[in-house]
């Protein structure tokens, strides 16, 4: 109705008046004489269910500039310095940082972060080195390995041949890419990763891991299985873990970039994958 009216007006060349905020409903807004839902100990429209926290979402980054994190992220490179991030020994991280960003000093070794993550959203921004050196596998290659044991590859894949589970967004070695969705070297890009860790039981694997991934926005890892630990021409190797492990950045000897780079632990996944099958 209020658009109908907000049209009609400015065909007239009237200013409508700001919309208010609605006013709050009053509880109970759900019902208590409702059935379960199936699996669950929720009613349907239960009026006792938690409702979800309130949280400030981000703003999308521009060519130029990084956008902001949501509210509830926990913020590992903001473009400022590596506090969050150490080598595999422990070390203060050794990778240059400036201009707002940070970049992989080739030698220098992969970083972890000091913080471990088990199931979550991670946000990350990445750049191949332009101009473009090297081919295949060798151009623009670093990747970003979950719980440090499974790599979503980060590479140079425009314009570039490679094997097809070694393409931006592969699980490497497993599961290529939906598409190639990659930017030209130089311009900045975008991974959005949803992550369920598997989950053991008697050494042996009792859920698999999950990833889903979006490539500049475009989804390229659809719920995809896990199927090991990331091995180079080798199958996935089976590495029975915690159920949380840090976040790795690897260097592969190239000058890849990154910014922008976040994660949101996901409590409300992991209940909803350990709850009876
Ligand atoms: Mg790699």
């Amino acid at each position: 109705m209020r658009l109908q009216l907000v049209i009609a007006a400015a065909a007239m060349g009237i200013a409508l008046p700001a919309q208010t905020a609605p006013t709050p409903a009053k509880a109970p807004t759900g019902y208590t004489d409702t059935p379960l839902i199936p699996g669950s100990k929720w009613r349907v429209h239960d009026d006792t269910r938690p409702r979800p926290s309130v949280i400030t979402p981000g703003t999308f980054s521009t060519p130029d500039a990084p956008g902001k994190p949501p509210s509830d992220a926990v913020v590992l490179f903001d473009g400022k310095n590596l506090d969050a991030w150490r080598t595999a020994t422990g070390e203060p991280a050794k990778w240059k940082v400036e201009n707002g960003y940070l970049e992989v000093v080739p030698g220098a070794g992969s970083i972890m972060t000091r913080a471990e993550f088990g199931d979550s959203q991670l946000h990350i921004e990445w750049r191949a080195p332009s101009p473009p050196k090297g081919d295949s596998q060798g151009r623009g290659n670093s990747g970003i390995f979950l719980m440090g044991l499974y790599e979503t590859q980060v590479l140079d894949c425009y314009h570039n041949l490679t094997y097809a589970d070694g393409q931006a967004g592969a699980v490497y070695g497993q599961s290529p890419p939906l598409v190639n969705a990659c930017r030209p070297p130089g311009e900045w890009q975008t991974y959005d990763i949803v992550y369920t860790a598997p989950r053991f039981k008697d050494g042996k694997i009792d859920v698999p891991g999950f990833v889903t991934t979006f490539h500049n926005g475009v989804i390229v890892q659809n719920h995809t299985q896990i199927l090991g630990a990331t091995e180079h021409r080798a199958v996935p190797k089976l590495v029975v873990h915690d159920p949380k492990g840090p976040l790795m950045l690897q260097d592969h000897h190239d000058p890849v970039r990154y910014r922008n780079i976040w994660i949101r632990p996901l409590g409300e996944v992991q209940s909803f994958i350990s709850r009876p099958r």
